[in-house]
């Protein structure tokens, strides 16, 4: 029997791509998916988000059944539309891709370009600060650059040398790590005494990020977003850079390419 892969869509809609609805579930070949009820597979995934359907393409060869909850594929990478724009409704962009994920899109001849810089604003009292050459005028004028620099160090620290996310490779969960499960962002930046501006500047992110506050984040969970997130001034990007990478139809075209792979199993 022939090797293939099911994607099974339970909420009876389409395999089509992200963003687009119509359709019986059926399966990424093309034909009605097996029952899932009693049939046997080498994988089940459970979740079409671009990590499921990671797993679902990199196990190919093996029978392997997906099962997604919702009406499209896409999790939280997906895009929404008005009048003829396309625009993301999620994950929005990437850093230049380095290791697993670089070797990712080249197998799905993918490649990202720059987002064109500044892709930061803040507004401080009446004044606005853009680009990160005003981001760091806001912290300098609030007398809070000593302090953004302290907490940038020690999230960057702790996200490369804790978790040693390069190239996705964590190694096995380290105790060390547990104490930052048992605190929350706010706890973790009153220890470090960060300045009222610093703390409201990462509070925005998070409630931008994950609809959530610097009061309800462990922060473990905030570690990996903001070592990547909060800027080096001094370093990293180059000026005029943004250091923020994305698709000419957004970061959904991993997803659809991921489906075009899947499909072509
Ligand atoms: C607004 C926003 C902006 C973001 N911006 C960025 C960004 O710019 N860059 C970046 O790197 N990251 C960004 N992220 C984070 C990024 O979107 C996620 O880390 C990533 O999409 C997670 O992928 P995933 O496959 O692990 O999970 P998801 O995308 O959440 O996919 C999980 C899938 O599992 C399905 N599922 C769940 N339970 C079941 C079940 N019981 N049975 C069947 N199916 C199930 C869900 O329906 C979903 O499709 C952003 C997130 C949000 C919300």
């Amino acid at each position: 029997m022939r090797r293939r892969t099911f994607l099974q869509i339970m909420a009876a809609a389409s395999l089509a791509g992200p963003g687009c609805s119509g359709g019986a579930p059926s399966s990424v070949g093309g034909t009605p998916p097996p029952s899932v009820d009693g049939g046997e597979y080498d994988l089940v995934v459970i979740g079409g988000g671009i990590a499921g359907l990671t797993a679902a393409w990199r196990n190919r060869g093996g029978d392997v059944l997906l099962l997604e909850k919702e009406t499209t594929a896409g999790g939280r990478t997906i895009a929404g539309s008005w009048n003829g724009y396309r625009y993301p409704k999620g994950t929005e962009y990437l850093g230049l891709p380095e290791g697993k994920t670089a070797e990712l899109l080249n197998q799905l001849g993918l490649w990202p370009t720059q987002v064109a810089a500044p892709t930061i604003a803040a507004v401080n009292g009446s004044s606005l600060y853009y680009g990160f050459a005003g981001a760091k005028r806001m912290f300098e004028e609030a007398g809070a650059l000593a302090s953004y620099q302290k907490i940038e160090a020690a999230f960057h620290r702790l996200l490369t040398r804790e978790l040693q996310e390069e190239d996705l490779d964590i190694p096995a969960f380290d105790a060390n790590l547990s104490p930052y499960d048992d605190m929350t962002v706010a706890q973790w930046l009153d220890r470090q005494g960060a300045h009222p501006l610093v703390k409201q500047f990462i509070d925005v992110e998070n409630r931008g990020l994950f609809g959530a506050s610097n009061s309800d984040l462990s922060m473990l969970y905030d570690i990996p977003e903001m070592g990547w997130n909060l800027v080096d001034f001094e370093g990293s990007p180059a000026e005029g850079e943004s250091g923020s990478y994305s698709f000419p139809g957004g970061m959904v075209e991993v997803i659809e390419a991921l489906m075009t792979a899947v499909n072509a199993q």
